[in-house]
């Protein structure tokens, strides 16, 4: 699915016909003035200028203005390779200095996108270590991602990608290699940004296990060895809840059973904690009877993804049980 459901959607045209990518990166902007997602399509539907998938405003209202298989324009060699491969770009509200912090809304909302990004498009856990290789950074980041060179996003929001959105992804998205091997030194990385890529890895584990002292300088094509992650990490992720979509929607036409009587289908609970996630559904109706209730929650969750009328009646179908399970963490079979 090409389009967020985290994002209103405002499509750009023409630009929503550019050509096709494969999505293998994720950049992100300063625009260098405070603006809203709406004003940002309007700069953009108006001129010639470089725009970008998304934009996001200070509080953290977040807009889609293109398929992500589309390419954007605001990433120089990284808009579109030869090999069909491109960057997904975001544009974020700044001061006009782009001295700003992210704010917490902002931030929040860019770990949220990043996770998706890496769920929807198998875009890997890791900083890019070159203008091609896939992964996330800022657009200053690699020289080839702007045609004369760039301070965007500003230096505290470098900052902030490092220390905090980047890891708050990794994170979030629940997983990485497991160490207990070697790696190889590309340009550019630190010994955080290598630990980043493994599980249960710190960047002291790593300067331990290869007898590295302050001020831990590595270079390309230096070997480290990498120790297996921490003994609290489990082995593997548990494996996700799968919910059964006609069971469900059986539960969704014929419940409320009583309350308090057995539940009539386990997934239902699932699809239910994950309303409650959502704030669309009280937790004390989280009790996998597919009542009244979670049917009126249902339909919100549907109204957020753009149905109207009887496509948003409360009855889960497959396209938005799948957006609610890769938010959520289940799988939905049919
Ligand atoms: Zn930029």
């Amino acid at each position: 699915m090409p389009w967020y459901p985290g994002a209103t959607r405002i499509e750009l045209k023409p630009e929503s016909s550019q050509p096709h990518i494969q999505p293998t990166q994720l950049i992100l902007h300063s625009i260098v003035a405070p603006w809203s997602p709406r004003r940002l399509y309007e700069y953009w539907a108006n001129s010639t200028s470089l725009e970008s998938h998304f934009g996001l405003g200070y509080s953290g209202d977040l807009a889609q203005y293109l398929p992500t298989t589309i390419r954007a324009d605001a990433n120089a060699a990284a808009n579109r390779r030869p090999d069909g491969t491109g960057a997904i770009s975001v544009e974020t509200a700044s001061n006009t200095s782009a001295s700003d912090p992210w704010t917490d809304e902002q931030a929040e909302e860019l770990i949220a996108l990043g996770i998706w990004v890496h769920r929807e498009h198998n875009v890997p856990l890791r900083i890019c270590r070159t203008a091609s290789d896939p992964g996330y950074g800022v657009h200053k980041l690699h020289r080839a991602w702007s045609t004369s060179g760039t301070a965007c996003p500003g230096p505290k929001r470098a900052d902030q990608f490092v220390h905090d959105i980047f890891p708050e992804i990794v994170r979030g998205a629940g997983g990485s290699q497991s160490g207990g091997g070697t790696y190889t030194v590309r340009s550019g990385d630190t010994l955080s940004s290598i630990a980043l890529g493994f599980k249960g890895v710190t960047w002291q584990d790593i300067a331990r296990a290869n007898r590295l002292t302050e001020p831990y300088v590595i270079h390309p094509g230096q070997r480290l060895t990498i120790p297996a992650g921490g003994k609290t990490a489990p082995a593997t992720p548990p494996p996700k809840p799968v919910v059964d979509l006609s069971r469900l929607r059986e539960a969704a036409r014929t419940d409320p059973a009583k309350r308090g009587t057995a539940v009539s289908y386990s997934g239902a609970q699932v699809v239910e904690l994950a309303l409650v996630a959502e704030g669309l559904l009280s937790r004390s109706y989280a009790d996998g009877h597919f009542g009244t209730a979670t049917v009126r929650a249902y339909a919100q969750w549907q109204q957020r993804l753009g149905y109207t009328g009887t496509a948003a009646d409360g009855v889960p179908g497959k396209t938005s049980l799948t957006n609610l399970g890769n938010r959520r963490g289940f799988t939905v079979k049919d």
